[in-house]
């Protein structure tokens, strides 16, 4: 028998609208449906039906100015956020809610027990949020409340989030980095967005104060693929967490850093994302008894992002 993964996802993630030609478009959710169908797993899947989160769960990573700023943004029929580049639509405070209701609920049922892992295909995505501001296609950052959730509500005290999206995770980063709790590492393209905006994401960022030690960087050169990725996981995640032993894990999720993708200039392929998988599960077996909660960030190529999706998932039903 594998590993149980629980799957959380909802029709009404479409309902969160960013206009025409936009990448971050609902139809992502919709290929990587389709493809766990057509693969066969979608009934080895347990389904978990997301609730929204409150608008006092939010307070866990954002600040009260900006939840309402949200608010007042969509109240007002603005097609972006004010706080900068993010589209927003007539339903996206409540669909953002949703997404963080996602995680937080697969963080129930990974803590609970009832599964061993937890794959959400939520919108909007989250790491480019900051405490203050939406940013990219992020209103809500959904891993960042998913570990302090995890944090209050079930006794988990370290937390490693692992961000392989071809973007750096600014706002994951900002919100942790005084935080020696929650240890976040990520790999990402060298010098695209949002790294000349925010001046983060570069190597010697290692958190501060309390914090310090508990961030690191990795960024990729364009063209960077499978070996590359994989050697940085194996070198500086796995002895990092051999230390910090974490007793639950957030994958950032992003599969915009495979080859096909439009956005990104990486090259990691399904074989790639599998080995990056494992090496997660095994950090998660040593010490989270395999807590792995995972969550969709970026990934703009439909085809490739519901292969690679769908291969990450598979590899989560394997027995470590
Ligand atoms: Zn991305």
């Amino acid at each position: 028998m594998g590993n149980k993964v629980a799957f959380i996802s909802d029709s009404a993630y479409l309902e969160h609208h960013t206009g025409l030609g936009h990448p971050e478009s609902p139809q992502r959710l919709a290929a990587i449906w389709e493809k766990l169908a057509y693969a066969g797993l979608w009934d080895e899947l347990t389904h978990i039906e997301p609730v929204p989160a409150s608008a006092d769960d939010l307070l866990m990573a954002h600040g009260g100015d900006y939840i309402e700023q949200v608010g007042r943004d969509i109240e007002a029929g603005r097609t972006m956020l004010s706080s900068g580049d993010t589209s927003i639509s007539p339903r996206s405070f409540d669909i953002a809610l949703l997404a963080v209701g996602g995680a937080m609920q697969a963080v129930d049922a990974v803590c609970s027990g009832k599964v061993t892992s937890a794959f959400c295909a939520v919108r909007p995505p989250g790491h480019h949020a900051t405490a203050d501001a939406g940013m990219g296609f992020c209103i809500f950052n959904n891993a960042a409340i998913a570990a302090r959730y995890a944090q209050k509500n079930h006794g988990i005290e370290r937390v490693l989030i692992v961000d392989w999206d071809v973007h750096h995770g600014n706002g994951t980063q900002e919100i942790f980095y005084d935080n020696p709790s929650v240890f976040y590492f990520s790999t990402h393209q060298f010098g695209i967005y949002p790294m000349p905006m925010t001046g983060l994401g570069y190597d010697g960022q290692r958190g501060e104060g309390k914090g310090e030690g508990a961030n690191i960087n990795y960024p990729l050169p364009m063209g960077a693929g499978d070996d590359e990725i994989i050697a940085a996981f194996t070198e500086h995640l796995v002895p990092a967490m051999a230390e910090f032993s974490p007793e639950m894990v957030v994958i950032s999720a992003g599969f915009d850093c495979i080859a096909s993708d439009p956005i990104g200039g990486l090259g990691v392929t399904d074989e790639g994302i599998a080995a990056l998988t494992r090496i997660v599960m095994d950090i998660a077996t040593a010490s989270a008894d395999g807590r792995i909660i995972s969550l969709l960030e970026g990934g703009y190529d439909l085809p490739g992002l519901a292969s690679a999706t769908t291969t990450h998932i598979r590899t989560m039903m394997e027995k470590r």
